[in-house]
């Protein structure tokens, strides 16, 4: 029998829906959860016994078979990315975090010491196990939930599922039939969308500084830290949405194309066929030749 199974549930500091069609659409959905919950699990920097809590405070461990892979992709990303996208900016993600809750910006001496310790080249692999630099600090928040969608959809496409729209707070992927999704306005985040993008079997991942986002005297703060300066990314842009089939590296390619802005970040863009929404701080909107025909930009858009 047939059926659409739809489910909701929190991880990964967000919000994750599901849509399945098929005959094992149910089994589909809640295996793919249960696989999502396996890597908050162990991925999570607030819980203190996960894989990554060990790492962390400068354990060598022999992690789970997704820690490894996820790992290890970070690093080819990062080297592809230039460092832009850093999965050991731990440190300096954690110290902007810290500023955030406590409306400080950190002294220029924090910074350098955060920067010090900052370096995918740190991570040594060795056999199935794993040991960072001294004083590194692994974050994989830039690049969790794109690796999550890519095996939620390997998944499916093994049970056979007719189609699925995964939505992993915010990290999409469709399979199956084109769906239409709605692009966030980073103007009016709450409100109606900026455009339209159809995916047709293929996914879309946002990066924005408009989510979290704090002003600390007359300097803006957000979440996404250039490791070339060790202070929030500032490339003009206030989204940036890419478009193609490997989420994992869409992912991390999205942080780093958000920090890098257009011009320094097409290269690696079209070299992998990736297909982007730019949208800049003036409320200027540009996005690739790709994507002329799937995505339209609301006639009443006014971003900014
Ligand atoms: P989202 O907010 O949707 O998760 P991103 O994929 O851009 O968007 O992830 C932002 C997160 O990535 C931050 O909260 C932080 O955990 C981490 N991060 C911030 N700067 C970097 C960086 N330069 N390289 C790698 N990860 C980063
Ligand atoms: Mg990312």
């Amino acid at each position: 029998m047939s059926a659409v199974v739809q489910k909701a549930f929190p991880a990964m500091g967000t919000v994750h829906t599901l849509t399945v069609e098929g005959e094992q659409a149910l089994s589909a959905a809640e295996a793919i959860k249960s696989q999502i919950l396996a890597m908050d699990r162990n991925w999570s920097v607030f819980r203190e016994d996960s894989e990554i809590s060990l790492l962390n405070r400068g354990a060598r461990i022999r992690p789970d078979e997704d820690t490894l892979r996820i790992l290890k992709e970070s690093v080819r990303l990062s080297e592809e990315t230039d460092g832009a996208f850093d999965v050991t900016a731990g440190q300096l993600t954690s110290l902007w975090r810290q500023a955030m809750r406590d409306e400080r910006i950190p002294d220029a001496r924090e910074i350098a010491e955060a920067l010090r310790h900052t370096g995918a080249r740190g991570i040594r692999f060795s056999g199935r196990s794993v040991k960072l630099g001294r004083g590194q600090s692994v974050d994989l928040g830039g690049i969790a939930k794109g690796y999550a969608l890519d095996r939620a959809a390997a998944l499916l496409r093994e049970a056979g599922a007719a189609h699925a729209l995964l939505n992993l707070g915010g990290t999409i992927g469709a399979i199956g039939r084109p769906v239409p999704i709605g692009i966030r306005n980073p103007f009016d985040p709450d409100g109606e969308p900026i455009g339209t993008l159809i995916l047709d079997n293929r996914c879309a991942v946002t990066s924005g500084s408009y989510e979290r986002f704090a002003r600390i005297g007359n300097q803006s703060v957000h979440h996404i830290i250039d490791p070339r300066t060790g202070y929030p990314a500032d490339s003009g842009l206030v989204s940036v949405t890419l478009v193609g089939t490997d989420a994992t590296a869409l992912d991390a390619f999205a942080t780093a194309a958000f920090i890098l802005g257009p011009f320094c970040a097409m290269p690696f863009l079209r070299r992998h066929g990736i297909d982007a929404i730019f949208i800049k701080s003036d409320g200027k909107v540009l996005k690739t030749e790709g994507l002329s025909d799937t995505f339209r930009l609301r006639a009443d858009a006014h971003p900014a």
